[in-house]
């Protein structure tokens, strides 16, 4: 699959901003990917697992997922001013107005963090996305072992690995991630991504996620004991391993930026 840009419009994939009030961060979600990874969360909600029921409500009522354009993005962006985005999946690079939202951001002096596969992340890309302001970028690499990756994501892992590679000789701060899935992907094979991390360079960090059951996976969420021995087996390769636990509350407020929900909530 190549990157090809298509159109010079204004349009992007955004459908969905949420702020948090702890960090004045916000999380921006793209709508389109270039995997389709069998255990994908979006599969359960296209929408942040952060916000209040009744909010989540509201949305689903909404019915079509609908995408803001540059401006409408610059607008929300001038009048919250956060310090921080993430941007995040599906996945942001495949929206051929990336490098505008970056720059439309950094032009707000919001430091900009880029959550991907790392696909598309070539050389090139990756360049033309810092000069336009990105400052740092999370890949999530799903496995090493090549079967299992196309297995899981449906595309072959050798770009993912080499763009990692480069991503390391750039300016910028990196970061990785995998998804513990007990008997598909599973500490082994955590182990496995830890140790290439490692290869690359052993300060990079490391964060484990647990996989969340998806009708569309048959495969369970992991224990905290098996996070934690993912973690200790990570452990021996990295300098920082950490993992996510869902169950931590979640401080301050978190509120939705994007769909309108005045609108939304109309009948
Ligand atoms: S790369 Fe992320 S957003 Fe894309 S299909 Fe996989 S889990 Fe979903």
């Amino acid at each position: 699959m190549s990157r090809s840009i298509k159109r010079s419009k204004t349009t992007t994939d955004i459908y969905h901003i949420v702020h948090f009030e702890s960090d004045d961060s916000i999380y921006v979600f793209f709508k389109k990917c270039n995997f389709n990874c069998r255990g994908c969360i979006k599969e359960k909600s296209p929408w942040d697992s952060h916000i209040p029921d009744k909010h989540i409500k509201k949305l689903q009522n909404a019915g079509k997922l609908e995408t803001l354009d540059l401006d409408g993005l610059k607008k929300i962006i001038d009048s919250k001013k956060p310090q921080k985005a993430v941007l995040g999946g599906g996945e942001p690079t495949v929206d051929e107005n990336i490098s505008n939202i970056v720059r439309i951001l950094n032009e707000n002096d919001t430091r900009t963090v880029l959550l991907s596969n790392g696909y598309f992340l070539d050389e090139e890309f990756s360049r033309k996305l810092i000069s336009s302001g990105l400052k740092e970028a999370c890949i999530s690499i799903k496995s090493i072992d090549e079967a299992m990756h196309r297995n899981y994501t449906s595309m072959d892992n050798k770009r993912v690995l080499n763009n990692f590679k480069t991503l390391n000789d750039e300016r910028i701060t990196l970061r990785s991630e995998s998804v513990l899935i007990p008997g598909l992907i599973g500490t082994n094979e955590i182990e496995s991504v830890a140790d290439f991390v490692s290869s690359v360079n052993p300060k990079i960090p490391f964060r484990i996620d647990p996989f969340k059951e998806v009708p569309s996976l048959d495969y369970r969420s992991p224990s905290t004991e098996e996070m934690k021995e993912a973690q200790a087996r990570a452990e021996d390769h990295l300098e920082s391993v950490s993992y996510l636990n869902p169950d931590a509350p979640t401080t301050g407020e978190v509120s939705v930026l994007y769909p309108n929900l005045q609108e939304e909530g109309k009948p």
